[in-house]
């Protein structure tokens, strides 16, 4: 059975609306969901190459660094994300209007 990180952003938030900064751990996770959030929200398909997140997964010690790929379930509005080499996946729910809420703050003229 693999895992399926389900991720309600606003958990990462404290009192103050802000990224939680303690414990360290929960902040570099915090900050990896929001990079993903970033990405799948940018509002054309071609984002810019500092947009890739790279997984954080360490299998055998060994970073994966695979690229994530994130869409926006169109149904549940949901971001749902997985690592496209180690299959490391999860679902990101209540990330809209956010501050890594890229999808409507820009029109992008094709
Ligand atoms: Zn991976």
């Amino acid at each position: 059975m693999i895992d399926t990180w389900i991720t309600d952003l606003t958990h990462f938030f404290d009192d103050a609306g802000d990224l939680v900064s303690e414990p360290a751990q929960a902040k570099a996770l915090a900050e990896y969901f929001a990079t993903i959030v970033f990405m799948a929200s940018y509002p054309d398909h071609e984002y810019p190459p500092e947009y890739i997140v790279k997984c954080r997964r360490r299998p055998n010690r060994n970073p994966c660094l695979g690229e994530i790929v994130g869409i926006i379930n169109p149904e549940t509005d949901d971001i749902m994300w997985m690592c496209q080499k180690c299959n490391d996946k999860g679902i990101i729910s209540n990330w809209r209007g956010s501050m890594w809420d890229l999808s409507d703050s820009e029109q992008l003229v094709h």
